[in-house]
């Protein structure tokens, strides 16, 4: 269920690592300040640093009401000194914060990152995989960051072990992320922005 009833809530994953080159943050600002302008909320990891705070500067400056929800033990580590304004909910353990960011949002996208963003990213297709309600899911690539799973994905089909359906996106900018994501929302959902009616 998402945050609010009249706008839409990204559920964003990203690594808490800055990624090989600048490049990497430049886009996760974008994904978020993309996300903002077009009239969404965001909900993630409350990482304050690397691709995690890139984001949540990003929709911040873009004017996003923002829902970070962090175990407590990672506060001191990921949190750093300029936690963009936000919402924080402290929860127990990665498994209640990666249900409540699931449960409160309407679709995600996935940036570059590492095991708890594959984590997060294989609950969503998984469930998908399932049939379980879960929103879109759309992988954002910086430099074809997204291959090498697509591949393992492939090689999983091709042996039988799951079927041939597709469960998520690839898109190459902010922008087309978001216009897959606004497609594929229940017309409900779908936010009625300048321009988009
Ligand atoms: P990463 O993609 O590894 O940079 O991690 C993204 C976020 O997921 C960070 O807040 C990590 O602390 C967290 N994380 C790391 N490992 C896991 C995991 N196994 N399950 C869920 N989240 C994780």
């Amino acid at each position: 269920m998402a945050i609010s009833e009249d706008r839409t809530t990204i559920g964003v994953f990203c690594g808490i690592a800055a990624g090989p080159s600048a490049r990497y943050a430049q886009v996760a600002t974008e994904v978020g300040h993309t996300l903002a302008a077009r009239g969404h909320d965001l909900v993630y990891g409350a990482g304050g640093v690397g691709l995690m705070g890139a984001v949540a500067r990003g929709a911040r400056a873009g004017g996003s009401r923002i829902t970070g929800v962090i175990p407590a033990f990672l506060r001191d580590r990921e949190i750093g000194d300029e936690l963009p304004e936000q919402t924080v909910l402290l929860v127990d353990d990665l498994l209640e914060r990666k249900r409540l960011m699931i449960g409160r949002a309407d679709a995600f996208l996935a940036l570059p990152g590492g095991y708890g963003t594959l984590d997060e990213v294989l609950e969503v297709v998984s469930m998908a995989a399932l049939g379980l309600p879960v929103g879109p899911l759309v992988l954002v690539d910086v430099a074809d960051d997204w291959t090498l799973f697509q591949a393992m994905v492939d090689e999983i089909q091709d042996r039988g072990f799951a079927r041939r359906t597709p469960l998520y996106h690839r898109a190459g900018s902010a922008d087309e992320a978001l216009d897959i994501v606004e497609d594929l929302l229940p017309a409900g959902r779908r936010l009625l922005t300048p321009g988009r009616l």
